[in-house]
């Protein structure tokens, strides 16, 4: 028990665990998705998917337009999302921060534009939780990572350090340990 209690996360659960916080601020109803890119164990920038800054969201206006039944019900309507990691390289852009040499972590595995994206930013390795490309865009993705210009990996965060995660959630955080203890 004790051992568990003072389990910390890894470095890939912990930023996985931003990435997920972030997903939480989605506004386009398709799925959440949250990305976060580090450097040297720092956060240079988040990001979720919705759509662009200033237009109205998914969630307030029903789904990417008024007229669907979800957002991604239209094969003709284009998606008014801009994905979780391009919001993010968008943000360090935006606020003059270098991308070059960072990682990134993402709840869902980019999709072949946001992957293009992320090796042109000069993101060197891509953590994500959930895989997504298959056939030729996993064929494509498999080409770049042949050519050596990215290394992706899946992750996912143990329950002990989820289940602690979620407590922290629930309840105060910042509460000393001793008095629960004393408890049990
Ligand atoms: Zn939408
Ligand atoms: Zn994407």
């Amino acid at each position: 028990m004790t051992e568990e209690l003072y389990q910390r996360p890894t470095w890939d659960e912990y930023f996985l665990m931003i990435a997920k916080l972030a997903a939480t601020r989605s506004t386009c109803l398709a799925f959440p998705v949250g990305a976060v890119i580090v450097k040297d164990r720092q956060v240079l920038a988040t990001g979720y998917n919705g759509p662009p800054s200033g237009s109205s969201h998914c969630t307030s206006q029903g789904f990417c337009y008024p007229e669907l039944s979800s957002c991604d019900a239209s094969k003709v309507l284009p998606s008014r999302a801009v994905h979780a990691e391009a919001n993010a390289i968008a943000q360090a852009a935006k606020h003059g921060i270098s991308t070059n040499g960072s990682v990134i972590y993402v709840t869902l595995e980019p999709c072949i534009y946001c992957l293009k994206l992320v090796i042109s930013a000069g993101i060197k390795e891509v953590f994500y939780e959930t895989p997504f490309n298959s056939g030729e865009k996993a064929a494509l993705r498999d080409m770049f990572i042949k050519e050596g210009l990215v290394i992706l990996k899946q992750i996912s965060i143990s329950e002990t350090i989820a289940k602690k995660a979620a407590t922290s959630l629930l309840f105060p955080t910042s509460v000393a340990k001793s008095s629960k203890l004393e408890e049990e």
